[in-house]
């Protein structure tokens, strides 16, 4: 196995049969570059699933954030549907998850 043909199956190494990952170690042990180029494989493949956790902590917070504005909305749409026309501007405090959101009955949200 010449050293073109390790690095190729160090990048597939998990999918590799047993006997192909102990002919690369065989190689790896008489090979400086191919350790090299394993060691950098190794080292991006932790950072992968470094991104993959962060990743993992976004989706949960957008969902909250997501929720909270769902909840912000429908407390909204319910309180102008139930003011009448002619009632002053109003400010409605209330909380939501221990942030305070400012409502007004005309229209947005602060
Ligand atoms: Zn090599």
């Amino acid at each position: 196995m010449n050293c073109e043909d390790v690095q190729k199956k160090i990048v597939l190494f998990n999918e590799l049969l047993e006997e192909e990952k102990r002919e690369v170690w065989e190689h790896l042990k008489v090979c400086e570059s191919c350790r090299r180029f394993f060691e950098e494989e190794q080292k991006l493949r932790e950072l992968l699933k470094s991104v993959r956790v962060e990743k993992k902590v976004e989706k949960l917070s957008w969902r909250r954030i997501a929720i909270t504005a769902a909840a912000v909305m429908a407390i909204l749409l319910s309180v102008i549907l139930m003011t009448p026309k002619n009632v002053p501007r109003e400010v409605i405090y209330f909380q939501q998850k221990g942030a305070i959101v400012e409502i007004f009955i005309d229209g947005g949200v602060k």
